[in-house]
């Protein structure tokens, strides 16, 4: 019994090419088949208005939880959840947070679509804008958006890539077999041409 047929995988290998030259931005794939199931990405902001006329030296634990979001146009995460502090502080509001975050992708070796959790610490002031800080910032009227903080952290993550599982065999790079249910010749038949000479000369030619 195997699960090939799950996996079941057509090569195309100019496909392949373009989509690994194309890596570092799959990020941006802003067209995702089930975006109506995401909320929107207003739930990443947090009224700390009651920090903000607390004064500095008050903070407020929470326990972060939401669901499918749509953290940019180019940042889909399946969940966010775990703690995250808020401090208020001279400047601002210090969040401090370490969230599991549930991303998809494709795995960068084999490119089988991959689903994964991962936890990323978050420690960010947001201190309160000006011209030169725009993004993390406390507006006046103590909203402060999590969103671009999220992006960051995943975008840094989906650039590094993920993988389907830590040995995954990735493809052939010369007909394109998913290694890890296929196999193919090619590597038999493949001699370095810079050892073309030696075989040569082992071969008794
Ligand atoms: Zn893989
Ligand atoms: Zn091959």
């Amino acid at each position: 019994m195997t699960q090939d047929n799950e996996f079941s995988y057509n090569p195309k290998i100019e496909v392949v090419k373009f989509v690994k030259n194309c890596h570092i931005t799959q990020g941006l794939k802003a067209v995702k088949p089930f975006a109506n199931n995401y909320v929107s990405n207003r739930v990443l902001k947090l009224n700390t208005g009651f920090l903000l006329s607390a004064g500095p030296g008050h903070s407020h634990d929470s326990i972060f939880d939401v669901p499918a979001v749509r953290v940019a146009d180019d940042v889909y995460l399946k969940f966010i959840k775990g703690p995250i502090r808020l401090s208020r502080t001279k400047e601002g509001i210090l969040v401090q947070g370490e969230l599991e975050i549930g991303l998809e992708d494709d795995c960068y070796r084999c490119l089988d679509p991959v689903s994964r959790n991962l936890t990323i610490k978050i420690e960010e002031l947001y201190a309160y804008l000006t011209p030169e800080n725009v993004e993390f910032g406390v507006l006046d009227d103590g909203i402060l958006d999590l969103a671009p903080l999220v992006r960051a952290e995943a975008l840094i993550i989906l650039s590094r890539g993920i993988l389907c599982r830590d040995d995954c065999k990735g493809l052939c790079p010369d007909c394109g077999a998913n290694l890890n249910y296929d196999t193919c010749d090619c590597a038999a038949e493949y001699v370095d041409p810079r050892l073309a000479q030696l075989k040569q000369l082992l071969d008794g030619k």
